[in-house]
């Protein structure tokens, strides 16, 4: 259930209901809009009335909530999440975010030489797997912590923030002190052990949608987050599996807006898994970024023919560089902001 208070509620008046939600036998989850309070009854007491909470001094709206998720619904925060990072960059605002760079990170050279092209054509974040989830266990299975190390110091050296994949929840402590934002990938967005574990940890999370995930099952597995009181949640659509073997996944840009609709937290497109080739790529940026998404995740490799892993769907750098110009046109065009 959500309480939304009236604009001039008191916080007297705000606690008091906090405790009669309580005392009914919610958890109760507060977020603070620039308009209002809004508080969130979560959990299934047996018996309430709304009408009880619509008495209340200072409550303006009692909804009951039908949906499965809570927390991850749009009545949460109506005027929507936006996740602030330490250098001001702001993904769910205005602006749309770009986060890039290989698949894996290979070597210090391959990541500052990453790193510097990125940033040069405009993106805020350097992507780079350090663990990274193969399909065989025979491929590549990243660098590991020395991986982590790597980006840290170039991100640093470059001003990029920094994302990469955590799989599994021993790398939550090694992790912490390297990136900015937690992925968790496709193959581990219904690993619910780790999501509550990431609901605890004070950084903002990069939730990708599950290969035969549904949008309701994306958005509770963002509530298992959100539930354990970490409200950093960014969301990605990187295709699904359909009958289509053209493409490696299909590409679900119809998500973005339904998302948008039904959800509070920010969505990224991530074309580059979404398609799986790169010529296809640059279409899908353009599209998701017509549609609406506060930004992408793109793989993009300094020789994308000697990549340990992804190559064949990492962009060049020349080509991610004509790809960002082509995106600020469209950003604009939808009345959005790109750096
Ligand atoms: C990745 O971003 O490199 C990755 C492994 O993505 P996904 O989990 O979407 O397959
Ligand atoms: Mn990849």
């Amino acid at each position: 259930m959500i309480v939304a208070m009236q604009a001039e509620a008191t916080e007297e008046q705000i606690q008091q209901v906090i405790e009669r939600l309580i005392q009914t036998g919610f958890n109760v989850h507060r977020t603070t809009g620039s308009l209002q309070t809004i508080l969130a009854g979560v959990g299934s007491p047996s018996r309430f009335d709304p009408k009880d909470f619509e008495l209340l001094a200072g409550v303006g709206d009692v909804v009951r909530i039908s949906a499965p998720y809570k927390l991850a619904g749009k009545s949460f925060r109506p005027e929507g999440t936006v996740v602030e990072f330490s250098n001001g960059v702001k993904v769910g605002g205005n602006q749309v975010v770009v986060m890039a760079g290989p698949c894996s990170v290979e070597s210090r050279e391959q990541i500052l030489t990453s790193a510097r092209q990125v940033k040069a054509a405009g993106a805020q974040f350097l992507r780079g797997g350090a663990f990274k989830p193969r399909s065989s266990p025979y491929s590549f299975q990243g660098m590991g912590l020395e991986g982590l190390k790597l980006l840290r110091e170039v991100g640093d050296e470059t001003g990029l923030l920094i994302v990469s994949e955590v799989m599994e929840i021993s790398q939550i402590p090694v992790m912490m002190p390297y990136v900015d934002l937690f992925q968790v990938g496709a193959r581990n967005m219904q690993n619910f052990n780790l999501l509550r574990e990431l609901g605890v940890v004070k950084k903002p999370v990069l939730l990708k949608r599950g290969i035969a995930a549904t949008i309701e099952e994306l958005l509770l597995s963002a509530e298992y987050i959100l539930s354990g009181g970490n409200y950093g949640v960014i969301l990605c659509e990187r295709g699904i599996r359909t009958f289509e073997t053209y493409t490696r996944n299909t590409m679900d840009i119809s998500a973005i807006p339904v998302i948008k609709k039904l959800s509070h937290l920010p969505i990224l497109g991530d074309p580059s898994h979404g398609t799986g080739r790169r010529e296809q790529v640059g279409p899908m940026a353009r599209a998701a970024v017509a549609a609406g998404c506060d930004g992408l995740l793109i793989e993009v490799h300094p020789n994308p023919d000697k990549a340990f892993s992804d190559g064949a769907q990492s962009l060049f750098p020349e080509q991610f560089s004509q790809l960002m110009s082509e995106l600020r046109l469209i950003a604009t065009a939808v009345n959005r902001k790109m750096q």
